[in-house]
């Protein structure tokens, strides 16, 4: 479901804009039937190593070569931390459990269909996994990157948000060690 859309999904009329419950919504001219706009929600998990953080090459759209942290969509009945881990499986070939998980952020992205993603970012250390980063079926690549050369690097663009708690952790794993 776009950002743009024309068309009511119960009858097919034209939508027309009205404001609705404090915003201004796509509703239908003829059945009254609200197009609400509800983020998708999607989970990915940054595995982070002292200065170093795991990324993965993007192989499906949207933006296919770019850097991304392994994420994907939720199954129907799948909790955001059992659709973590098997992303970063299916993407990084790697291994891990529910339960070593931390939930560092959740983050708005827009998708280039119009569409509303909610992003629930998790984290975890590199301790926590087995098995080596190599790049999974819906990876083209799967590599530990130097947290701080990552703007340099080509991230995907929305990523930036994403990646920031990233850093920030870096910043405070940092300061408890010394
Ligand atoms: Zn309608």
């Amino acid at each position: 479901m776009g950002g743009k859309l024309d068309y009511c999904t119960e009858c097919g009329r034209e939508l027309k804009t009205q404001h609705i419950e404090g915003r201004n919504r796509r509703c239908c001219r003829e059945c009254d039937r609200v197009e609400y706009q509800n983020p998708k929600p999607c989970a990915g998990i940054l595995v982070v190593d002292e200065d170093e953080l795991l990324l993965i090459k993007r192989k499906q759209p949207p933006s296919v070569g770019a850097w991304s942290l392994p994420a994907g969509y939720l199954e129907a009945d799948e909790p955001p931390e059992k659709a973590a881990v098997r992303e970063l499986e299916e993407e990084a070939s790697l291994q891990t459990t529910v339960e070593t998980l931390t939930l560092v952020d959740t983050v708005f992205v827009r998708h280039p269909d119009g569409s509303h993603v909610l992003v629930i970012v998790y984290a975890i250390s590199r301790d926590y996994t087995s098995g080596e980063a190599v790049a999974g079926s819906d990876a083209g690549a799967a590599q530990y990157w130097n947290i701080e050369n990552l703007e340099a690097h080509e991230t995907e663009h929305q990523n930036q948000d994403i990646l920031k708690p990233c850093s920030e952790l870096n910043r405070s794993s940092k300061t408890t060690h010394s």
